[in-house]
């Protein structure tokens, strides 16, 4: 490895590898990354991948099974900084909605022919199993956040644990969008993490919390609102639980009857 440049690396747990397709940058970022950071370790890029020490190293993908968090354990020992990658690494996401479907709906209807994979264990999160230094949330994350992060750990910038903490409304005022909630949709921007450029709603599309809820989001008051305009309550909860369902759950228990009994 070439001194001075920090040794940077992508892995990957039980997710869609959209994460890391993402973070696979054009060449003109790549270029302007070869200055300053090895990025040593990238499946889909590299063949051979580093297996020695990592100043960061960001990680995809949810623990699903005791192998991913064997898995973890080691990337933790191997790295100085070590990020959540997306969705499911930072907040558990899609692969978590096992957590809220009871048991003998998975053995029913996803699992019926395969018993061994319905016996994983319950799907974490990564801080649920180790430390995490940072996050880049979303589903994907947003591309320009991984770069941005990339350059200020090769400038030694201290950063907070999220680059941004304020909710997707932020940005989707300032991007002159019509509001949804307003029109009666059901938009979680304002219970949101932005930093997204509020891509879904500049685009006619709900926001559906895929970067998980911001540090002082009132859960309470924004479904009563969305009970107020006639959404029920189980549709609103399987929703806010579909992308980043540990985290607000955290903040509201819900108990959720997810697929209709037949
Ligand atoms: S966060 Fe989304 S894009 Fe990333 S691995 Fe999970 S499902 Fe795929
Ligand atoms: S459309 Fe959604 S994100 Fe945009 S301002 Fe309205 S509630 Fe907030
Ligand atoms: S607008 Fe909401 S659902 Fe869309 S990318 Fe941003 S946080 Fe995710």
């Amino acid at each position: 490895m070439a001194k001075n440049k920090l040794t940077v690396g992508f892995v990957a747990l039980t997710g869609c590898y959209g994460c890391l397709l993402t973070a696979i940058f054009n060449e003109e970022a790549l270029l302007e990354l070869a200055n300053v950071v090895n990025i040593a370790s990238f499946p889909f890029i590299k063949e051979k991948n580093y297996e020695g020490k990592f100043d960061v190293l960001f990680v995809e993908g949810t623990a699903v099974s005791q192998q991913d968090k064997q898995h973890l354990i080691e990337f933790r020992k191997k790295s100085n900084v070590l990020v959540a990658l997306g969705a499911c690494s930072s907040d558990g996401g899609v692969p978590a909605l096992k957590r809220f479907v009871p048991k003998k709906t998975f053995d029913r209807l996803v699992y019926p022919k395969n018993p061994d994979i319905a016996d994983l264990h319950e799907p974490m999160r990564i801080d649920e199993v180790v430390q995490v230094d940072h996050y880049l949330p979303g589903c994907p994350p947003d591309k320009e956040q991984v770069l941005t992060f990339i350059k200020n750990a090769a400038l030694g910038r201290e950063m907070k644990k999220h680059l941004y903490d304020n909710p997707v409304c932020v940005e989707c005022r300032s991007n002159g969008n019509r509001c949804l909630l307003e029109e009666g949709r059901m938009c979680f921007g304002p219970v949101t993490r932005g930093g997204c450029h509020a891509v879904c709603p500049s685009n006619g599309l709900e926001c559906w919390g895929c970067r998980g809820p911001t540090s002082d989001a009132n859960l309470n008051k924004m479904i009563d609102l969305l009970k107020e305009k006639g959404f029920t309550d189980n549709d609103i909860k399987q929703r806010l639980l579909t992308f980043t369902g540990i985290r607000f759950n955290e903040i509201r228990q819900m108990n959720v009857e997810w697929v209709p009994s037949q």
